[in-house]
């Protein structure tokens, strides 16, 4: 590992207008993205927009058509894999099936001598320990489970001691409760280590549940590089809002914008917003949102938690399409004029129903002037 970064320190991994070209298709499209240190970085998005690609870019399996990927600052253009400090756990784990855990972990140690004054034996039960299987070293890959395999895949990929860990769906093949139960574990042996993380997956919620920064993706690009909770309270665009988490998304034109001086802020500002013959008032406050005008089209979202039954400034009357019991909550779709609603609620719900939010609840997504 590194030392802990002052500010201005070069970021771990860093992408500087990277494209990579499959023929016609350029699977990674003038990608700039910048990984700090000791940071849990995830890129997410819908198959086909270019993580794992992304991801091979900075292992080194990939070289780009045109821009350059550096470490620390430096480029490693012309670095192989095996040079570049970095351990790979992928989706299939790939343990060797004839080796014991132990001697998995310990071809880890192939490549890379372990620390000053640890033996080999000492460096795999501490590896063991790390990933919480401390008993496992002589257990073939097969009497484990999918999430134990996956430990020992990261065990191994973390042996040599790299700088980067890169991991790509290493969960997409085990079920919804052990994925959640081996998230918890991978953040924690990353932030026990501080080791710089670059994870992929198709998976939001996971994406949500692990990263201190996520990027989501779509046709090669990424389209909001922001923390989770930015991400999923204030998406960027109108597939950012769709992709993570349920919204609603609305869009209309400005019938007028009004300063609201209830909180004494100045700044505070609502829009009326003709959308699906309702009138829905939407906070524009704030400093970048000041420069809405009456006639253009605002394009803003509301998450199902803060649309509330019979509640709210602004109201919708819809009818109830479908509800899914979760659990906790009741996820209800409704149809409000041929647009589908999502809200959450702890009671079952039929027939037309007034759901409604209040301006500030409202994220504005774009504005066009017309
Ligand atoms: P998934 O979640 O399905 O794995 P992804 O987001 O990881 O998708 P990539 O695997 O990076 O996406 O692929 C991005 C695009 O590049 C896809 O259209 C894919 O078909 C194309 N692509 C990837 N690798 C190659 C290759 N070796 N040759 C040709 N096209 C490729």
């Amino acid at each position: 590992g590194r030392e802990s970064p002052g500010s201005d320190a070069p970021p771990a991994v860093e992408l500087d207008g990277v494209t990579k070209r499959y023929g016609d298709t350029a699977a990674v499209d003038d990608v700039s993205l910048r990984v700090r240190e000791g940071e849990f970085f995830t890129l997410v998005g819908p198959s086909g927009c270019g993580k794992t690609t992304t991801l091979r870019l900075i292992a080194g399996f990939e070289d780009p058509s045109s821009g350059a990927v550096r470490f620390g600052g430096e480029s490693v253009a012309g670095v192989p894999p095996e040079d570049r400090d970095v351990g790979v756990v992928f989706q299939n784990y790939a343990l060797f099936p004839h080796m014991t855990v132990g001697e998995n972990v310990g071809y880890g140690l192939n490549f890379a001598d372990p620390p000053e004054g640890v033996t080999r034996d000492e460096r795999v039960a501490e590896l063991l320990e790390l990933v919480d299987l401390p008993d496992a070293a002589d257990r073939e890959p097969e009497s484990l489970s999918g999430g134990q395999r996956q430990r020992v895949a990261m065990a191994r990929a973390l042996a040599p001691g790299p700088d980067l860990l890169l991991l790509d769906e290493p969960m997409s093949a085990l079920d919804a409760r052990l994925r959640e139960r081996l998230r918890v574990q991978v953040r924690t042996i990353q932030s026990e280590l501080g080791i710089t993380t670059v994870y992929v997956t198709h998976d939001q919620e996971e994406a949500l549940a692990i990263s201190d920064r996520v990027a989501v993706m779509r046709g090669g690009t990424p389209e909001q590089v922001a923390p989770p909770r930015t991400v999923y309270r204030e998406p960027a665009t109108r597939f950012v809002a769709e992709f993570v988490g349920d919204n609603n998304v609305f869009a209309g034109r400005v019938a007028d914008v009004e300063v609201r001086d209830a909180t004494g802020d100045e700044t505070a500002r609502t829009a009326a917003v003709d959308a699906g013959g309702e009138t829905l008032r939407v906070a524009v406050g704030g400093e970048d949102e000041t420069d809405v005008a009456v006639g253009d089209r605002l394009t803003f979202c509301v998450r199902p938690e803060y649309l509330r039954i019979d509640g709210g400034e602004s109201r919708i009357r819809a009818t109830v399409a479908s509800a899914e019991f979760l659990g906790e909550t009741t996820r209800v779709t409704l149809d409000w004029g041929g647009r589908d609603l999502v809200v959450r609620t702890r009671d079952p719900l039929s027939g037309e129903i007034v759901v409604g939010f209040d301006p500030e609840d409202a994220h504005v997504i774009s504005v066009d002037g017309t």
